[in-house]
């Protein structure tokens, strides 16, 4: 018999320490899922911010994080733009980055590629952010 979970959904706080930082979520995505105690579904990583994001990316060497926020610094350079609060470059990366990640669950586990991670993208910090996690599928 396949049993159906519909998990309450999980939040993650994450305090975050720069104006661009990439946080990294992978451990604490994990326990969420192993908490939910769903074996194989979909687990939905969601950032209910207008200035920040989260990304899957490279886990293992750090660099990559860091050239991600300068070409993202590059790209959207703060500046001038229309918006008053006078953060419209931090909510052009949030957009770009986008606010929600998909991944698959399998053996009650996340099912990341080898060199994969779970980043929140903060792009403008320091600040408290909240992750909302949501583990849907069944205990076979
Ligand atoms: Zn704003």
């Amino acid at each position: 018999m396949v049993e159906i979970s519909h998990g309450k959904m999980q939040e993650l706080e994450v305090s975050t320490t720069a104006r661009n930082q990439l946080v990294n979520l992978t451990a604490r995505v994990r326990e969420a899922v192993r908490v939910s105690g769903v074996q194989e579904g979909i687990c939905l990583v969601f950032v209910p911010h207008t200035t920040a994001g989260v990304t899957i990316n490279e886990d293992a060497d750090p660099d990559v994080g860091a050239d991600i926020l300068e070409h993202l610094e590059k790209l959207v350079p703060r500046g001038r733009y229309r918006h008053r609060e006078g953060n419209a470059d931090s909510h052009i990366k949030a957009s770009l980055v986008g606010s929600s990640a998909l991944i698959p669950v399998e053996g009650g586990d996340l099912r990341l590629g080898t060199w994969q991670g779970i980043f929140l993208c903060e792009f403008d910090g320091p600040r408290r952010r909240r992750v909302w996690v949501k583990i849907m599928g069944g205990s076979l």
